[in-house]
């Protein structure tokens, strides 16, 4: 049986798009990837891999680089935002997962994965902003806003939340849908907030819920601190406020929302160098992830709120499953491999989308009372449940060789 033998075009150099390539590139089909900027993205916040997208990653082995770069968390703290503990949680992540749950810079984790692509020998072409996509008997075609194009036995789509891909082969039907809050996040050294931090600071995601904002912050490297925060507003004034604001008056506005938090939240956005700013998204459920040699994975397909911290995970499960799935088909099987996917990875995008969208309430603008309720709440919940409730989502495995 021959399997695909022509390059697979990837559209897009992110967390899907470049996994994708090494996992197709370990089951021998090649692949050419085309990112719309001039480099692999060194922007972005920190960001939190899960355990099961570790797992993912160690199928790739790349799971040692990324833990000894990033910094494991080993407690969830939880408190109000006066610095209350409402719970502080110790998750067991190696023993119950396998892996443990990481903090690491967005940028640097990209890096590992273009790296381990460029040592493999993956083909990356960079400015290459896909814009039309022509489909005939044989092959299909990606054509990009330079005008060139590359012909290939198959398209996929990895080019994230506002995916050209997506509203090529739906003709715009399905938007992108505004979550409620937009956010905002930073670096800082360890060295100048090292006075504010708690005892039980460093080994931990601590998680503090106010009365109009959620704040969260970790350490990122042994030296080196993230923060996240997420506010509520509608979508124009998000827009208008991430567009019009320079990044001093962003910070200015931030310091004040946070102003009432404990220390040291108030210092840690004080001492960010850089604010990043982003309007948050998530992706309403798609009927359908393909249309005739082109299928969507990653956020593309399923992006769920970015407040879920499983995105990038749930990308990395996506490429996986897919590399493993078109291993088995000849080219003219395609849609076997598309149908699987779609029936194996829909269900459990769906419910971890459902499950963030619940959650965000919590992230919501509260009153006094309804804050304390909801404090009273979470900490019961928490000390009686631990974070079990949550297994579900971390203990998602799929092994290579299966
Ligand atoms: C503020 C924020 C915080 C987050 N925090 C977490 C977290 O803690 N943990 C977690 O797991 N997830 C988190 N996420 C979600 C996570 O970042 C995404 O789920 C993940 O990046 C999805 O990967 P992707 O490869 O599908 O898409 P992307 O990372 O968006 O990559 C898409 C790529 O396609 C390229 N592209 C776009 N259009 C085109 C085009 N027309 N032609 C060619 N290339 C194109 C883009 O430039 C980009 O390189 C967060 C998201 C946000 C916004």
């Amino acid at each position: 049986m021959e399997t695909i033998n022509k390059p697979i075009i990837i559209i897009g150099a992110g967390y899907a798009g470049l996994s994708l390539a090494l996992f197709l590139k370990k089951a021998g089909i090649p692949s050419t990837v085309f990112e719309a900027y001039p480099d692999v993205k060194n922007i972005g916040g920190g960001i939190g891999l899960a355990p099961n997208g570790i797992n993912i990653l160690q199928q790739l082995g790349l799971n040692e680089k990324v833990i000894n770069t990033g910094k494991v968390v080993d407690y969830n703290n939880f408190r109000n935002y006066k610095g209350k503990f409402l719970a502080r949680i110790k998750p067991n992540a190696i023993k119950k997962f396998g892996q443990p749950f990481v903090m690491i810079s967005r940028a640097v984790l990209h890096q590992i994965l273009y790296q381990e692509a460029i040592e493999q020998g993956i083909e990356i072409k960079f400015q290459k902003r896909l814009s039309h996509i022509h489909e005939s008997a044989g092959d299909i075609t990606a054509i990009f806003d330079d005008e060139s194009s590359f012909e290939g036995p198959l398209i996929i789509g990895a080019d994230g939340i506002h995916s050209t891909t997506r509203k090529i082969i739906f003709n715009n039907a399905f938007p992108e849908q505004y979550t409620g809050f937009y956010g905002a996040g930073g670096f800082v050294q360890r060295s100048t907030v090292e006075q504010y931090l708690g005892l039980h600071d460093h080994d931990a995601l601590n998680l503090s819920f106010g009365l109009s904002g959620f704040f969260g912050f970790s350490f990122q490297t042994v030296d080196e601190l993230t923060w996240w925060c997420s506010l509520e507003l509608s979508e124009q004034d998000a827009k208008q406020t991430l567009t019009n604001f320079s990044a001093g008056t962003l910070k200015n506005k931030l310091v004040a929302d946070y102003k009432d938090f404990y220390q040291p939240v108030p210092q840690l956005i004080a001492n960010s160098g850089h604010i990043i700013k982003t309007v948050m998204y998530d992706m309403p459920s798609l009927p359908e992830w393909y249309k005739g040699k082109t299928i969507l994975i990653g956020d593309a397909a399923h992006a769920v709120s970015p407040t879920s911290g499983l995105g990038a995970s749930l990308a990395l499960e996506d490429a996986m499953i897919l590399a493993k799935l078109l291993r088995r088909y000849t080219t003219n099987e395609y849609s076997k491999a598309f149908f699987d996917f779609q029936s194996v990875r829909k269900p459990r995008t769906e419910k971890v989308r459902a499950d963030a969208n619940k959650h965000n309430i919590d992230k919501k603008i509260h009153s006094p009372i309804s804050a304390w309720f909801r404090d009273t709440m979470m900490s019961l919940f928490l000390k009686l449940f631990g974070l079990g409730a949550v297994d579900w989502k971390y203990n998602y495995k799929v092994e290579w060789g299966d």
